[in-house]
């Protein structure tokens, strides 16, 4: 009898399991495959962060959510950061103010959810006004991190500096002029840097310290921090 209790309990958790993985929600489960196009979700971070060790799936998932880029072979060039192969960004949603943009092939889906899932929304929901330009002062960047000797994220092609967003509008917002204000743009400028915590291992923005006072700085890095 007592077999049979523990028979049925294990089809019972069976089929449990089952229609958990079948209807729940692609950006709340760790087993569906990461699409860019689902809203962010409880599995989105775990699935980016599982992106930096499978680059084939990696680059699958960014042309299926229409992003263009171009591949970049190993990078001896330079002895201080050599690279693996890493992409450079074409076309996204949205342009950005400088290019050439180097990264690696995680950073660049999590920047892609960004903007996709938090920059455009809110512009839209805060201005009533479409997206036009993210401005950066770039990804790639061989260098350590300002007063260290230990490498940047940046020199591993796995971060990227935001300096500010231009609306189809006109409106103009800074980080270096509209962090803490109480007004529109400061209310946009907290929340994005709110969602880049959940898509990025380190957001650090002007409450960092004085070195980030004009950018936030988004890498896929070991380290975790939000600030
Ligand atoms: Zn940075």
């Amino acid at each position: 009898m007592r077999r049979w209790r523990l028979i049925l309990l294990g089809f019972g958790v069976i089929g449990l399991a089952y229609l958990v993985h079948r209807f729940l929600p692609t950006q709340h489960n760790p087993l569906r495959p990461p699409d860019l196009t689902e809203p962010i979700g409880l599995a989105t971070y775990g699935k980016l962060t599982a992106l930096k060790h499978n680059e084939k799936l990696c680059r699958e998932t960014l042309q299926a959510a229409g992003v263009e880029f171009s591949v970049l072979p190993a990078d001896g060039a330079d002895v201080r950061c050599p690279l693996d192969e890493t992409l450079v960004l074409k076309r996204s949603l949205t342009p950005y103010n400088a290019a050439p943009m180097r990264m690696t092939c995680h950073q660049m889906a999590a920047l892609h959810i960004w903007e996709r899932h938090v920059l455009r929304p809110q512009a839209e929901k805060l201005f009533d006004s479409p997206l036009r330009q993210i401005q950066t002062y770039g990804s790639f960047s061989c260098r350590n991190i300002a007063g260290t000797g230990v490498r940047s994220q940046h020199s591993f092609a796995n971060a990227i500096d935001i300096s500010g967003f231009v609306l189809e509008d006109g409106t103009r917002i800074s980080v270096k002029e509209h962090w803490r204000e109480r007004s529109k743009s400061g209310r946009y400028l907290a929340r994005v840097h709110k969602k880049a915590c959940r898509l990025f291992s380190v957001t650090l923005g002007p409450d960092y310290d004085a070195d980030h006072a004009d950018h936030f700085h988004l890498d896929m890095g070991s380290q975790e921090t939000c600030r």
